[in-house]
């Protein structure tokens, strides 16, 4: 019986998922799972330690460092290859809607309380 994976917690979609060469390129693509992308984003954009990442996640410490050196190979085979990057799928679960989320980067938590800037959030205040 196959050891059921802790699931990892995402906390934000990709607002685009697909990204690629203008010119050119290589035929391959490179697939990049959901929860790469949330390493990515929390490690990368947002400064986070992989300690702070693991905690947002909801997994070990040896789980996102994986995750995350995927992550980074993904985007490196995409930029030195002129590979398509697309990104969906994966071994995760939505951050289940907002307010009680313990990670302090949770996009979805910003988007209950209408602060996130995305176009839906936007859209609904009244
Ligand atoms: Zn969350």
């Amino acid at each position: 019986m196959p050891r059921p994976k802790k699931c990892r917690r995402v906390c934000a979609l990709p607002r685009c998922s697909s990204f690629g060469p203008l010119e050119g390129g290589h035929p391959e693509p490179v697939g990049m799972a959901l929860e790469e992308y949330e390493a990515i984003r929390l490690i990368d954009l947002l400064g986070c330690t992989q300690e702070e990442c693991a905690r947002q996640m909801g997994v070990a410490r040896s789980t996102v460092q994986q995750v995350y050196d995927q992550a980074r190979r993904k985007l490196a085979l995409s930029l030195v290859e002129g590979r398509r990057l697309t990104i969906s799928g994966g071994d995760y679960m939505l951050c289940p809607q907002a307010e009680d989320c313990a990670g302090r980067n949770c996009a979805r938590r910003d988007c209950a309380r209408r602060r996130c800037g995305c176009g839906n959030c936007t859209q609904n205040k009244t």
